[in-house]
């Protein structure tokens, strides 16, 4: 990460390279060459490298292809039926005891903070549902 002087960032990034199975040494060695002799990625742009320039830096003598581009964004794609999932994942005896402290599940998402409200007691009659369905 590069800071201009008014703390605002000038320059952030990173790459990486994986390995697929049956590389040979060589091409490790070369790799292992190829990065070493790269300046970091903030210098890079700051010197106005694209992503491509970097990548045919890493992957010299690779003849490498860009088979697909994405925009990158933060972006959490969590939702009340997830939620739903890994609570019914704890198992009835778990939920019934949830269920007895509060009707309403609280589950905060990991990634995006994004808190969603589940009853429990809906989640229990699933639960109940689906094990009839399924005979057991
Ligand atoms: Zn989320």
């Amino acid at each position: 990460m590069l800071v201009a002087p008014d703390l605002t960032i000038r320059h952030a990034g990173g790459f990486l390279l994986q390995l697929l199975p049956g590389a040979l040494d060589e091409e490790i060695d070369r790799l292992e060459k190829n990065v070493g002799a790269m300046q970091s990625v903030t210098q890079m742009l700051e010197r106005g490298l694209s992503l491509e320039d970097m990548m045919n830096l890493a992957l010299d003598g690779f003849a490498p292809q860009v088979l697909d581009e994405q925009e990158v964004r933060y972006f959490c794609d969590c939702s009340r039926e997830r939620m739903e999932r890994a609570l019914l994942s704890l198992g009835k005896e778990e939920l019934e005891a949830l269920a007895e402290q509060d009707d309403v599940a609280e589950v905060c998402c990991q990634f995006c903070d994004k808190k969603h409200r589940i009853p429990l007691k809906g989640l229990l009659r699933q639960l109940e549902e689906s094990k009839r369905k399924n005979g057991k």
